[in-house]
């Protein structure tokens, strides 16, 4: 008898709960208020993501195509698994040896937008981009160089 009971009590408590769900929709579709769903991609050119979203890892340039990068290594050493690897140089600044960032390569294919490069950087060179779109026929083209061609560390971070 108790298995018969608990059959039927189960079925009611499924239907009280989906009752429940569909309250809420219903609720939506008689009265949206704030519409929170958008047209993607129709809305393309007008989508902002949130600030806090994640989309890959940049380096932010000024508009003298200068960064804060000084090649340290430290953002490679931490990152968890292994997504960035620097490639440093000598640069001769005021007739003295000095270690600068040759190529900061990120591999977008291996990042689990963890955080720790953006957050342990010492020199803050490194952000969180907006960019979300990263469907390639080619996954060699989610490896970038982060620091743009001719772009150099940023003097005020020298000094
Ligand atoms: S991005 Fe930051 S942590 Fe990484 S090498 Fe450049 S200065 Fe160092
Ligand atoms: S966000 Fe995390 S996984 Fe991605 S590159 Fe930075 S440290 Fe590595």
């Amino acid at each position: 008898m108790k298995v018969v009971v608990d059959y039927f009590k189960d079925i009611f408590g499924g239907i009280k709960t989906l009752i429940t769900g569909m309250k809420v929709t219903g609720k939506y579709f008689v009265s949206p208020g704030e519409i929170v769903t958008q047209q993607y991609p129709e809305n393309r050119e007008t989508l902002q993501m949130f600030d806090r979203f994640k989309g890959e890892v940049i380096m932010p340039h000024n508009d003298k195509n200068e960064h804060k990068c000084t090649g340290c290594g430290i953002c490679e050493m931490n990152c968890p698994n292994g997504s960035i690897e620097i490639i440093s140089k000598w640069e001769i600044v005021d007739e003295k040896k000095k270690k600068a960032i040759d190529k900061h390569i990120y591999h977008l294919s291996m990042c689990t937008f963890c955080g720790l490069c953006v957050k342990t950087c010492p020199s803050k060179a490194l952000a969180f981009g907006q960019e979300f779109e990263h469907s390639v026929f080619d996954r060699s083209q989610l490896t970038k160089i982060l620091n743009k061609p001719n772009s150099v560390v940023t003097k005020d971070l020298k000094e």
